[in-house]
């Protein structure tokens, strides 16, 4: 084969006005680093406020190996990722976060192993120090939850969407039509042979973090409910748990009452016990609300994310 090799490299960018031009350079010297290989640089505008989208389109009108997809509103990092692979066009795709929290120095290694015969280089995170330490906790349980509740798709823990995957992995992912997208959930979801790297991830060049904790809390819904039914099955078993229960304490008051004749006195136990169980079942019913929601959103069939207008050579 003496055709090159082409490698698309996919950042979404979101507010980050001021790093785009840092983050350019880094990828131009890799890239300049890997010559032997055609790369293009995919990036999705997802909607930022700031001055990102004409930093970006300056780029796309210098330089032809740089593609812009401008979206009309922020659909979040997810749409961003999605739509980057989508109109990626390279044999093999890297996502990677654009505040240079991904070391774009591991894109060398990632394709070195991808060449000998890994479809997926994972790049996971060894040292996460400059995440907070609540952030850290919280992602650990996460991992944790997650891979006990939903045994079929397991998440490799501390690894990002930073990854290289082969053509044959993306175009797998592409036949996946959910709209409720968990991108490292799908990611795991389609399989194939991996790989996986170990960096220590870096802080942010610039700007701030777009995921508030409230915004994360939701992320992990959508990765639990997106891969397992458990949260929902739980209840016959509490259920079963509680009936049984009950079926042998009422034997047990009917014959003590047949036997002593005695009423018992009960208020606080019976206080307790509708407690318990009327919270049980308001929290199903959240969960299934939860459920429920997500089936609605998609039972839509709303388009992932809309594009506004795309810039740069071969515009797909
Ligand atoms: N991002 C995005 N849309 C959003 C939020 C974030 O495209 O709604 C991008 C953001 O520009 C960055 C990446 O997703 O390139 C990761 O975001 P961030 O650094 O805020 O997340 P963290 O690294 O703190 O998890
Ligand atoms: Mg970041």
């Amino acid at each position: 084969m003496s055709q090159i090799i082409k490698i698309s490299v996919v950042a979404p960018f979101f507010n980050e006005g001021d790093g785009v031009t840092h983050f350019y350079r880094e990828m131009c010297s890799i890239f300049a680093s890997l010559s032997q290989y055609d790369f293009e640089l995919v990036c999705v505008d997802d909607g930022s406020s700031d001055d990102t989208l004409s930093y970006l389109i300056e780029l796309a009108n210098t330089d032809n190996r740089v593609k812009v997809i401008e979206f009309s509103r922020n659909f979040g990092k997810e749409a961003a990722l999605t739509a980057g692979i989508d109109y990626a066009t390279g044999g093999a795709v890297i996502p990677i976060d654009s505040d240079l929290q991904d070391p774009p120095e591991l894109i060398g290694e990632m394709i070195e192993l991808w060449r000998s015969g890994a479809e997926v280089v994972l790049a996971k995170r060894v040292d996460r120090s400059s995440d907070t330490a609540l952030k850290r906790m919280t992602a650990s349980a996460f991992y944790r939850i997650h891979n006990l509740l939903s045994s079929e798709t397991l998440i490799p823990e501390n690894v990002g969407d930073f990854r290289l995957m082969d053509r044959v992995v993306v175009d797998a992912l592409k036949r996946l039509p959910e709209r409720q997208r968990f991108m490292k959930g799908l990611f795991a979801w389609v399989g194939f042979k991996t790989k996986t790297l170990e960096y220590v991830r870096s802080a942010r060049i610039a700007g701030e973090t777009k995921f508030s904790g409230w915004r994360l809390w939701n992320f992990a819904l959508e990765g639990i409910t997106s891969f397992s039914l458990l949260p929902l099955k739980v209840w016959t078993y509490f259920g079963l748990i509680g009936a049984f229960f009950a079926f042998f304490y009422a034997l047990y008051i009917i014959i003590r009452t047949l036997i002593f004749g005695v009423d018992l006195p009960g208020y606080a136990s019976l206080l307790v016990v509708s407690l318990f169980f009327g919270s049980l079942q308001l929290i199903s019913l959240g969960i299934l609300g939860e459920y429920i929601g997500r089936i609605y959103f998609e039972s839509k069939q709303r388009p992932l994310y809309i594009v506004r207008k795309s810039h740069g050579q071969s515009q797909a």
